[in-house]
């Protein structure tokens, strides 16, 4: 079974950084240099080889949370998720579960454990939560974070990974995870979480108008819907875990797990005190 290390704030978490520093800066050193690896895949459930560099990069340096690509497709980030859902739903197929995407290797990955996984994607304004629309020849069910179609209290468990940080009025969204979840029920997500923050960095917003201002130079990440990327709102920061008990939450976790055998490391950036990110995954629970 997989294993987390759970911070419900700062002054922990940076403890634990300090820690393990040193032993994460040699083991990333060392699979930066490697062009495969042998790693555990918490999917595949076996020993598996590991493609260290997917073609992102910071500067020369391949970025290790888009990397450490399994046989199966799924990368460090996606593999975190996944162990996540699998310690959450100690493997019970049969739980309310969505995620915001559907497109995805770790869609298709979970479909294989979770039958009646939920999958959509945000198929840009205007349209409908709950409608399925063609892409790529498969159906796909558009779902807003700030609009969605579930029923309050319908879900078990609902997941999203590098979603929220595109999410403008990302405190409405955490209001609707919130409602659609069943008393007990959990919220899973990654995003860009930057442990020096305090709070939240304001990269772009939305003016009355509906016309976008930029605040700081433009952050694009792929989207696999638009060809033009999705741009980035936010930085996070600890302040995120406030908000979410704000929406209603009663338990909001950060939980960790470094892992160089299981191919879970950081992003790899070069800039350790500000675009470093451990593989941490935040857990909230109704
Ligand atoms: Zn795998």
């Amino acid at each position: 079974m997989t294993m987390f290390t759970w911070f419900d704030g700062r002054h922990d978490f940076l403890q634990y950084v300090t820690q393990i520093k040193s032993y994460q800066l040699e083991a990333e050193r060392y699979l930066s240099s490697q062009r495969e690896v042998s790693g555990y895949c918490a999917a595949c459930r076996g020993v598996r080889k590991f493609t260290v560099n997917a073609g992102v990069y910071f500067g020369p340096l391949p970025n290790l949370r888009e990397g450490l690509v399994c046989e199966c497709g799924l990368g460090n980030r996606n593999r975190l998720i996944y162990s996540a859902i699998a310690l959450e739903t100690e493997d019970h197929a049969d739980v309310q579960m969505a995620i915001l995407e559907r497109t995805s290797v770790l869609y298709r990955r979970l479909q294989e454990t979770y039958p009646e996984i939920i999958g959509s994607e945000y198929m840009g304004e205007g349209a409908k939560g709950g409608t399925l629309y063609p892409v790529g020849g498969i159906s796909v069910r558009h779902e807003s974070l700030t609009e969605l179609s579930f029923s309050s209290c319908s879900l078990d468990l609902i997941v999203h990974n590098d979603v929220l940080e595109h999410v403008f009025n990302y405190r409405k969204a955490l209001e609707e995870l919130y409602r659609v979840l069943r008393k007990g029920g959990t919220l899973i997500f990654t995003c860009p979480f930057f442990f020096r923050l305090d709070r939240e960095l304001q990269k772009a917003r939305i003016l009355a108008d509906g016309s976008l201002e930029l605040l700081m130079g433009p952050e694009y990440h792929g989207d696999p819907i638009n060809a033009q990327g999705a741009l980035t709102f936010y930085h996070y920061g600890w302040g995120l875990l406030d908000d979410l008990f704000r929406s209603g939450f009663a338990d909001v976790r950060v939980g960790v797990q470094y892992d160089v055998f299981s191919g879970l490391v950081s992003n790899n950036h070069p800039e350790y005190e500000y675009g470093n990110m451990l593989p941490i995954i935040i857990r909230a629970a109704k």
